[in-house]
């Protein structure tokens, strides 16, 4: 059998404003992994939250 390597589409930049690194092909995210950590960390913030049914 034939193992495939995963890739992803050849130069990609990252997605963070003026950032504009080209990503490795075997990057699945759409960012740096500078910014990839940055944007995960700020979604954790924003979602991380337990949904609390305030209103
Ligand atoms: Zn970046």
């Amino acid at each position: 059998m034939f193992k495939k390597v995963k890739s992803y589409p050849k130069g990609r930049k990252c997605r963070f404003p003026a950032c504009g690194k080209i990503l490795s092909i075997y990057n699945q995210g759409e960012y740096c992994h500078v910014h990839q950590g940055y944007v995960d960390n700020a979604a954790f913030k924003k979602t991380g939250k337990i949904r609390s049914g305030r209103k």
